[in-house]
C-alpha cells in the first residue's frame, strides 16, 4: 500500500467555502487540438468546488483510503522540518501544485527513499529536480493541457489590464474619487499594437488565437514553426529568438517553460532591446524574467508595465521587489488554478494515480520523466542540464 503525500495550499483565510458563486462548471471533455479531458474512472468530487486547498484534498481521500492507501495532506513545506519534509522521508508518491510547488530538490529526492511518482496537479514541473528524478528512476507526470486556456484567459485579462491601466483607475474608485485624467495618462488602445508571444504552445498559440479579434499584429518564436495554415489564419510573423522578437513588440507575453535554455532570458540586455514603453506579461515562470532587471526597467520607463502570476519563491516573501515595483499587475499564482482549472487536474490526478496503481501506462502526453529519462510530452517541451 502506498503513501501519498500532498502538497496543496492553505484553505481561505475565512474557512473552506461553504457556499460557491455559481452553481456549475461549462462541460468541456476535449481541449483545442482535439486531446480528451482527463477520464478517470471516478471521481468523489463536485466540479467547481475548492479542490487544491488543504481541506479540498484534491478531492482524493476517499478513493485512496479505500484501496488502503494513505494520504496526507500538508501546506506546510518550505520552513526548516516541515511537515513535507518530515513525511517524505518514505512517501511512496508526492503531489503539488505549481501554484505552491514542494519543490523536490536533489537533496529532498536522495532523502526520500521511496519515492516512485511525483505528479504536478497543474502544468510544469520545474519545481522537481529532473535530473535527479531521472538519476533515481522516478516517474514525473503532469496534466498537460488541464489549464492551459485558463492561463491564456489570464494572459488576455493581463494584457488589457496594462495597457488600459484597468488596475489604477479601479483604485481611484475604490479611494472615493473621480481622477479621469490621472486615469488616462497612462491609457491606451490595444488596436494596432503589435504582440509577440515566446514560444506557441499550447498556452502562446491560444493567447494569439484570442488577440487576433483585437486588430494586433502578431508575431512569435519557437523552437518549432507553427503550420504554414495557422501562421497564415492569424497572420503570424516568426521570429528565430526572443532577442529578434522583441524589438518589434509592443507587448510580450512568455509562455515557455523554465529550463536552462529559458533561465534569466529577459534581463537587462534583452529588456533593453525592447521598445522604450513595452508592456512584459510573464505566466510562465517567474525565473525566465530577472528579478531585479524588471524593477530597474520599470523604474526607468524601459518597460512601462509587468504583469503575471508567478514568482521566485513561491509563496513570495512580504518584501519581494515585485509587490511594491511600479507600473506591474502582479497576481498570486492563481492563473491556472480557477475552479474550473482544478476540477480538471484533480481528475487529470485521479488518472495518473489509477494508471500508477493499477499498472497500466500513463498517456504519454502526461509523461515528463519516466524509466529514468526524459519522457512523452517532456521529451518534447523540457532539456535538462546533463
Ligand atoms: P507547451 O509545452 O504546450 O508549450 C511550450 C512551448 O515552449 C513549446 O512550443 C516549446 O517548443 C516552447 N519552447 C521551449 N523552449 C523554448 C525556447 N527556448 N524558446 C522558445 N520556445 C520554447 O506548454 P504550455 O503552453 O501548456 O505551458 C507553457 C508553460 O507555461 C509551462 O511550461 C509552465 O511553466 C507555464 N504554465 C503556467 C501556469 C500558471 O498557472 N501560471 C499554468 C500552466 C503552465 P517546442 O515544443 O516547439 O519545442
Amino acid at each position: 500500500m502506498a503513501k501519498v503525500l500532498c502538497v496543496l495550499y492553505d484553505d481561505p483565510v475565512d474557512g473552506y467555502p461553504k457556499t460557491y458563486a455559481r452553481d456549475d462548471l461549462p462541460k468541456i471533455d476535449h481541449y483545442p487540438g482535439g486531446q480528451t479531458t482527463p477520464t478517470p474512472q471516478g471521481i468523489d468530487f463536485t466540479p467547481g468546488h475548492l479542490l487544491g486547498s488543504v481541506s479540498g484534498e484534491l478531492g482524493l481521500r476517499s478513493y485512496l483510503e479505500s484501496q488502503g492507501h494513505t494520504l496526507v495532506v500538508t501546506s506546510d513545506k518550505d520552513r526548516e522540518g516541515s511537515v513535507f519534509d518530515q513525511e517524505l522521508v518514505d512517501a511512496d508518491i508526492v503531489i503539488s501544485q505549481p501554484f505552491w510547488p514542494a519543490y523536490l530538490t536533489a537533496e529532498r529526492i536522495a532523502k526520500a527513499e521511496n519515492l516512485k511518482l511525483a505528479i504536478t496537479a497543474g502544468i510544469g514541473s520545474d519545481h522537481v529536480d529532473l535530473d535527479a528524478a531521472i538519476a533515481k528512476g522516478i516517474t514525473v507526470a503532469e496534466v498537460t493541457y488541464c489549464n492551459s486556456i485558463s492561463v491564456a484567459e489570464h494572459v488576455v485579462m493581463m494584457t488589457l489590464s496594462l495597457v488600459r491601466n484597468y488596475l489604477p483607475s479601479y483604485k481611484w474608485v475604490l479611494d472615493g474619487g473621480w481622477n479621469i485624467a490621472d486615469c488616462v495618462s497612462r491609457s491606451y488602445d490595444l488596436e494596432g499594437m503589435q504582440v509577440g508571444t515566446v514560444a506557441a504552445g499550447r498556452i502562446g498559440l491560444a493567447v494569439l488565437r484570442r488577440l487576433a479579434p483585437f486588430d494586433v499584429g502578431l508575431h512569435y518564436t519557437d523552437r518549432h514553426r507553427l503550420p504554414e495554415s495557422v501562421e497564415q489564419e492569424l497572420g503570424l510573423t516568426w521570429h528565430e529568438s526572443a532577442a529578434a522578437m522583441v524589438p518589434h513588440c509592443d507587448v510580450v507575453t512568455i509562455n515557455a517553460p523554465l529550463h536552462p535554455e529559458t533561465e534569466g532570458l529577459f534581463g537587462d540586455e534583452l529588456i533593453a532591446t525592447m521598445k522604450r514603453g513595452a508592456y512584459l506579461i510573464n505566466t510562465a515562470r517567474a525565473k525566465i524574467a530577472d528579478r531585479d532587471a524588471i524593477d530597474r526597467a520599470l523604474r526607468s520607463g524601459q518597460l512601462a508595465g509587468y504583469a503575471g502570476d508567478v514568482w521566485y519563491p513561491q509563496p513570495a516573501p512580504a518584501d519581494h521587489p515585485w509587490r511594491t515595483m511600479p507600473h506591474h499587475g502582479m497576481t498570486p499564482h492563481i492563473s491556472g488554478s480557477s475552479l474550473s482549472a482544478q476540477a480538471r487536474y484533480a481528475a487529470g490526478t485521479r488518472e495518473i494515480l489509477e494508471n500508477f496503481f493499477a499498472g497500466t501506462p500513463q498517456r504519454d502526453e502526461y509523461l515528463i520523466v519516466d524509466k529514468g529519462a526524459l519522457a512523452g510530452v517532456g521529451a518534447h517541451s523540457y532539456s535538462v542540464k546533463s
